[in-house]
């Protein structure tokens, strides 16, 4: 205790958000650099300070012009404070409001000012953060690549409720508006110019005057007092125009959301509504309108998505935090097959040195290729970029004597999915690797622990499990062997957050984590099948509980020929649950192999390559048919997703994840689980585990898969949720 301060405890000195500084002595800068954090959201008490310092300058004399701008390089503002949200899930309707008509007066500020509002924006500028640059009169952004501008917040199912569903539509036009808020997905600079958001494009060292010389240029011209009284105004759309809007917008809001999220829907009939109102009447319907968003089931479950990839980002997936991970700076992938060609891309997109080999010399010609075009593929020019093929190419190196590959700090094997060749490989390849080098598998089914024996260092030995389309799957699982060093774990861990993936730790099992949960899901597809439901009905009832491919139709992606691989690993692990169906080796033995070969349980014949039944595999499962039960959607939907659940609860009491997050986020990016129902776990949460016990008696007959295992059990009498259980001890 500090003499003299005896009995009074120090009040901490509360550090400002905002900084204020006049770099013309009539031009104000406000600086938004939020103490300690690596971003800028928008908390109460960061709005309260806002409201205070616009306050404070509305009443001083001879202000020519603010300008808002950030201190955190890479970001102006990344919206409101979610947790601040999560606390207010079930507040009453006329809270939200409040919430809503707060937030909306306080941003309103902005375009009421004696003065000229200007936001300089630099990074990433999203949420709340783009609402309150749509308040100022005017928006210059820089041309970084990391600049955007966006309303991320159907994807939380909401919609802007602080005046974005007003003012964005009115300064860029009804379209692009519903366009952004519907999708959620950003823009960057230059579209931000096109469409009239922002007025000015400049380097980053130069926003800062090209705001002072806009603020000049306003002052003279008004027209930034005519924009204001134009915006507060309703917007001339003609009616033919406002049915064109709502025909197309809602065709593609139902393509994208299979009328599984309600926000974007809301969010076009609200703007259709309004854009013919005056501003104030248009705020006061936004305010009411997100409270009916707020708080919903959808909404819970999303905003418990995005903790789940926050947490994500900052777990190490060590529990102890005394590791630092070693960096990755040179990456050998061996195989330069399907997976490899995307795990050599993804490196090559994130400029970390790679050399691919492979056993087959056309493979590897054929790989190189493939990696270089994927690594310089352009969304807009749907092809590669040639400007990036160059600047990517010298990072990649073709290694036709794997000289290049025993030199890296990691090697990645992703070679045919055999254990003895692997073993045969790494056999020849460790002796030559660097004493502190990675060596990972690629397996999607063989034990790591398995594959680990007969290696000098098994310690610098771990799966690297990333997923197809290396591309577009986030997910990679990190399977820890039994005697995986922490060292290498969080060496992985780093390395897979460096390429943009979402990494999650697993302890060695047969199928990990994603593909274990996966595999009782796809098996009872067949078994339903073998009772009598149609390919068509069971595939239905999984799109119809979210799933973005039916198992059916899964299988002929995944392959018939590797799901049966799989089935057979999880066959030998766990034969007392795992009730193999005669259909998949039938099928597979007519030669009908999914989409490689043009046809599986579907076929691909056609023009699109799209499925279509196909009677010949019909007449392959009805011969094994038993009886001919009729299910209920009710029925087909416990008979599929039940035995996931019980699965998943038999991995946390074996403690293969290290947290109940982890199967959620396993399942949401590695299989396209449902995020409108946060996870499986969550979702199975809103149920209570006595309920599923409940759900599970009559189905008890059809064998162990059905028995509610130990943990599920205690869970229904103790009343106890998966969210709450204690893992941290593995
Ligand atoms: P692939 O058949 O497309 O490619 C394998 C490549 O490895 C081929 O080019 C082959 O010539 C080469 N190869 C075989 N033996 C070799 C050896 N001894 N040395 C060097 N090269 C050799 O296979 P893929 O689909 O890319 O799968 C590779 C690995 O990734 C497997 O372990 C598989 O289980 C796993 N995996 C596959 C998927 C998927 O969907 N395809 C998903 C996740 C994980």
């Amino acid at each position: 205790m500090t003499p003299g301060t005896a009995g009074i405890s120090p009040l901490p000195a509360v550090e400002s958000a905002f900084t204020l500084s006049w770099p013309e002595s009539d031009i104000a800068l406000l600086t938004f650099d939020l103490p300690g954090k690596g971003a800028n959201v928008l908390s109460r008490s960061v709005l309260a300070e806002l409201k205070e310092n616009l306050a404070a300058l509305h009443e001083r004399k001879g202000v020519a012009g603010l300008i808002i701008k950030s201190g955190k390089p890479g970001t102006f503002i990344a919206g409101a404070d979610l947790r601040e949200f999560v606390v207010q899930l079930h507040a009453p309707k006329d809270q939200v409001v409040a919430l809503c008509t707060t937030g909306q007066s306080l941003f309103g500020m902005l375009s009421k000012t004696p003065f000229v509002t200007v936001a300089a924006i630099d990074g990433i500028c999203v949420g709340g953060g783009a609402e309150l640059a749509c308040w100022c009169d005017r928006r210059i952004v820089s041309c970084h690549p990391k600049t955007e501008i966006g309303f991320p917040e159907v994807k939380l199912g909401l919609y802007p409720g602080w005046g974005g569903t007003v003012r964005a539509p009115r300064i860029a036009g009804l379209a692009n508006a519903l366009e952004m808020i519907t999708s959620g997905e950003p823009i960057d600079s230059k579209a931000a110019v096109l469409m009239g958001l922002a007025s000015d494009r400049v380097r980053p060292d130069d926003l800062l005057r090209a705001a002072v010389r806009m603020i000049r240029d306003e002052q003279r011209s008004g027209a930034y007092v005519r924009d204001r009284k134009r915006w507060s105004g309703p917007l001339a759309t003609e009616p033919t125009e406002l049915g064109f809007l709502g025909a197309t917008v809602s065709a593609v809001i139902q393509q994208e959301t299979k009328g599984n999220y309600p926000a974007p829907s809301a969010a076009l009939e609200l703007m259709l509504e309004t854009c013919s109102l005056d501003a104030p009447a248009a705020l006061a319907r936004e305010a009411t309108g997100m409270a009916e968003l707020f708080g919903t089931p959808v909404n819970a479950a999303l905003i418990h998505v995005f903790f789940l990839t926050d947490r994500n980002k900052r777990d190490t997936g060590l529990d102890r935090k005394d590791v630092t991970p070693a960096v990755i700076r040179s990456v050998g992938v061996v195989g330069a097959g399907i997976m490899g060609q995307g795990i050599a891309a993804a490196n090559l997109k994130t400029e970390i040195h790679v050399a691919i080999a492979d056993a087959a010399e056309d493979a590897l010609t054929l790989g190189a290729r493939g990696v270089l075009e994927e690594a310089s593929f352009d969304r807009k020019l749907k092809g590669p970029d040639a400007q990036r093929a160059l600047r990517l190419g010298p990072l990649l190196t073709v290694s036709h004597s794997e000289a290049e590959i025993v030199a890296c700090d990691l090697v990645v094997e992703a070679i045919v999915e055999n254990a003895e060749a692997k073993k045969g490989l790494y056999a020849r390849l460790e002796p030559q690797l660097r004493p502190q080098a990675i060596l990972a598998s690629n397996t999607s089914t063989i034990p790591i622990t398995k594959l680990a024996e007969g290696l000098a260092r098994p310690e610098q030995f771990c799966g690297l499990h990333f997923f197809n389309p290396v591309r577009r799957m986030k997910l990679v699982e990190v399977i820890r062997g039994k005697v995986t060093s922490d060292e290498t774990i969080a060496a992985a861990v780093a390395y897979a957050k460096r390429l943009g993936k979402l990494p999650i730790v697993i302890n060695d099992c047969p199928g990990f984590l994603v593909n274990r949960l996966l595999f009782p899901y796809m098996n009872e597809a067949l078994q339903l099948l073998g009772e009598g439901a149609s390919m068509k009905e069971v595939d239905r009832a999984s799109l119809a509980f979210g799933m973005p491919l039916g198992p059916i139709a899964l299988y002929d992606l995944v392959g018939l020929d590797t799901a049966l691989f799989a089935g057979r690993v999880m066959w030998e692990a766990h034969p007392d649950r795992v009730l193999l169906s005669p259909i998949l080796p039938a099928m597979v033995k007519a030669g009908r192999l999914g989409q490689k070969t043009g046809n599986g349980f579907f076929s691909y014949q056609n023009k699109k390559k799209k499925a279509q039944p196909d009677p010949e595999a019909d007449a392959i499962a009805l011969s094994y048919v038993k009886n001919g039960t009729k299910f209920t959607l009710e029925q087909l939907t416990h008979r599929l997703f039940l035995p996931m659940l019980l699965e998943a609860t038999r991995v946390l009491q074996e403690k293969i994840v290290r947290d109940v997050r982890d199967v959620d986020l396993g399942l949401i990016f590695g299989l396209g689980f449902p995020p409108f129902k946060g996870g499986l776990l969550f979702w199975a949460d809103t149920l209570g585990a006595g309920k599923i016990v409940e759900m599970l008696k009559p189905l008890e007959g059809l064998g162990e898969r059905f028995h509610a295992p130990p943990l599920l059990v205690e869970m229904a009498k103790t009343g106890q949720k998966f969210y709450g259980l204690e893992m941290k001890s593995v």
